[in-house]
């Protein structure tokens, strides 16, 4: 990698005259165009402050989700949306607390407070959302007995829940994902997006973990392996 000063020199003072030092030094803002869409995921009461699985600053994104929403004409968001007595939730597991582990036929799940259940309250959107160019909201994890944190895939790694099919069909190639929770299903969401061919880019600031025994960590690095772009709001241009 060249520093600023080798930099300098090798383009010499009559080139450098005529750029821009923004162009030397910042990537150019990412303008999002048709073939973009933004996912926003799970912004929704339980996942609020006040919420049954509230994440820790989870009502900062709702503004900067706001915000570079702007810049986007495609935008999906999810809602997580359980059955009563959901397989995720540690209170249908006798002797279990939340964020324990079990074994399930499709891998390990870990267990939850009871959150976002059909048609309550807590799994409503948040109201402070104001996206209203939306043009889908994807439901998942409503079958009582497989969990979904991807917005593409349920847990069993098979069912899908038509995510790709739409957004191919809608001719987008890159998706940028933001909302809730960082380390859980806004990750899970971008492997997945990967591994269905889109270009993936989560804006971290418009997101927020759960960091639960290292998991935020291992998120990052398992979305750096996979290719996925780590940005920042900052870096998507305004609308
Ligand atoms: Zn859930």
């Amino acid at each position: 990698m060249l520093n600023r000063r080798q930099i300098l020199a090798a383009l010499g003072t009559t080139a450098l005259a005529s750029l821009a030092p923004s162009m030397l030094f910042a990537a150019a803002p990412i303008k999002p165009d048709d073939s973009s869409a933004l996912l926003v995921i799970d912004v929704q009461n339980c996942f609020l402050p006040g919420g049954s699985l509230a994440v820790k600053e989870g009502e900062q994104v709702v503004p900067v989700i706001n915000r570079i929403a702007k810049a986007f004409s495609n935008v999906v968001m999810t809602q997580d949306w359980h059955t009563p007595g959901h397989v995720s939730f540690a209170s249908v597991h006798s002797g279990k607390k939340p964020f324990e582990t079990i074994d399930l036929p499709y891998g390990k799940q870990v267990l939850w407070p009871d959150h976002c259940v059909q048609g309550t309250d807590g799994a409503s959107l948040s109201k402070d959302l104001s996206i209203p160019q939306a043009e889908l909201i994807i439901r998942k994890g409503f079958h009582k007995d497989v969990d979904s944190y991807s917005a593409f895939l349920e847990a069993d790694g098979k069912t899908t829940t038509g995510l790709a099919a739409y957004l191919n069909s809608r001719k987008i190639k890159r998706v940028f994902v933001a909302g809730l929770a960082t380390d859980f299903c806004v990750a899970w969401t971008a492997l997945d997006a990967r591994k269905a061919g889109f270009e993936v880019y989560v804006v971290e600031d418009a997101c927020r973990g759960i960091d639960n025994q290292g998991s935020l960590a291992k998120a990052w690095a398992d979305m750096a392996k996979a290719g996925v772009k780590r940005i920042q709001s900052a870096d998507i241009a305004s609308a």
